[in-house]
């Protein structure tokens, strides 16, 4: 039986055939189609980032006008957006999913700053929505206004102290940065849990991250397209949401799926979504699905960065920025960055506050992974942290921090 002829049957099959049928997008995938029907999912091509950009901001909409409750963008590297609606339903799904998982993290007894941008972005309103639910007291100081600038922020986090901040590791860096300026203890400022919501770095950075305020990591995974894809487990753990997505993981630089438990570029596919549905959806985002020791049986979401930051040698595997970035940090007396890339055709490694045995150690450590020779070198921790805010989304590399 080919899998042209496989019967297709249950929710999955329904929702791709709902997709087949109401998205102008996917109706056109269809058509190009014709005569292989039932359609299986991995038949299917995959969809682009550069598809869904030139679709334009409804075009994978599968829904009356009427419907949408909500309008959100993202945009990849290449500064393409990617619209995404969602029906009012939609929203009830993801808020309770994400309830659901942040249940263990976060309750009545709790005020959340969600610091993340708000505009155009579903994930900022989403954490709200969930936090809220779940009794939480909220302040959505947003990543982006001049209403409020990090600055404010800081402050702000200084007088109402809360005990859950849901941002990236690098924004908790600068605002830690800010408050030690300005003569505070943020460690004694209360905070209790750190949610990430992007921002994906090595998990060593962000334990140490959380720990300069004395708090907990716990990830989540999404974007516009694809809210709450991943989301903690009590152990901090982003997890699949297989209630509404349904995962791949591919070759980066090709469409043949990798094997078990390799790292590769992540595929979507939304199995509830009304408004945009999406079929094998290509995030750009590199993981590996991996087994969580809290016994959740859901994939555990183990975030390697963007596809286009993988670091490729002259010879050998592509390394992921965090798969460097891990390997240099867990190297004995190793602080809160490590910059990877080329410099002058080289490649290179910056780090703070390293002594020159540790840089040394850093450099064995990268060859021993890598097979190629590093130039390990320092810059001081003002100097990432205000490369980190000129560069916001993208990840540092090396020339950011020689230009300056
Ligand atoms: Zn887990």
């Amino acid at each position: 039986m080919t899998a042209a002829e496989r019967p297709a049957a249950g929710p999955a099959a329904e929702h791709l055939r709902y997709a087949l049928d109401r998205s102008p997008y996917y109706r056109r995938v269809r058509a190009d189609r014709a005569g292989t029907h039932p359609v299986a999912l991995d038949e299917l091509p995959l969809t682009t980032p550069e598809e869904v950009a030139a679709a334009g901001p409804l075009g994978l909409n599968a829904v009356e006008h009427p419907r949408i409750a909500r309008y959100a963008e993202s945009r990849d590297h290449l500064g393409r957006v990617l619209g995404a609606a969602a029906t009012a339903a939609d929203l009830r799904r993801v808020t309770a999913a994400m309830a659901d998982a942040l249940r263990a993290h976060a309750g009545p007894a709790d005020l959340a700053f969600v610091a993340v941008p708000y505009e155009l972005s579903g994930g900022a309103q989403d954490t709200d929505r969930a936090l809220a639910a779940l009794g939480a007291g909220v302040v959505g100081v947003g990543a982006l206004s001049p209403v409020c600038p990090p600055e404010r922020t800081a402050a702000l986090v200084a007088a109402l102290r809360p005990s859950v901040l849901a941002t990236t590791p690098d924004r908790a860096l600068a605002t830690h940065a800010r408050l030690t300026a300005t003569g505070h203890v943020p460690r004694a400022l209360g905070q209790r849990v750190h949610l990430y919501l992007g921002g994906a770095c090595a998990p060593v950075r962000a334990a140490r991250v959380a720990e300069l305020w004395g708090a907990t990591a716990a990830w989540a995974y999404g974007s516009a397209l694809t809210p709450a894809a991943g989301l903690p487990c009590a152990a901090g753990t982003a997890h699949l949401t297989t209630a509404l997505y349904h995962a791949e993981v591919v070759d980066p630089d090709g469409t043949a799926a990798v094997p078990d438990g390799a790292c590769g570029e992540l595929v979507l596919t939304t199995l509830a979504a009304e408004a945009t549905p999406l079929l094998r959806y290509r995030t750009g985002d590199l993981v590996r699905l991996a087994r969580c020791g809290c016994g959740d049986p859901r994939p555990a979401l183990e975030q390697h960065g963007r596809v286009e930051d993988r670091w490729r040698p002259s010879t050998g595997p592509a390394r992921t920025a965090v798969e460097l970035e891990q390997t240099a940090l867990t190297t004995p007396g190793t602080g809160l960055y490590c910059v990877t890339g080329r410099s002058a055709g080289r490649p290179t490694a910056l780090l703070d506050d390293a002594t020159d045995d540790t840089r040394r150690d850093v450099a064995r450590a990268l060859r021993a992974l890598t097979g190629a020779p590093w130039e390990v070198g320092t810059a001081d921790r003002g100097t990432f942290l205000a490369a980190a805010a000129r560069a916001g989304r993208r990840r540092l590399h090396p020339g950011d921090l020689e230009d300056v």
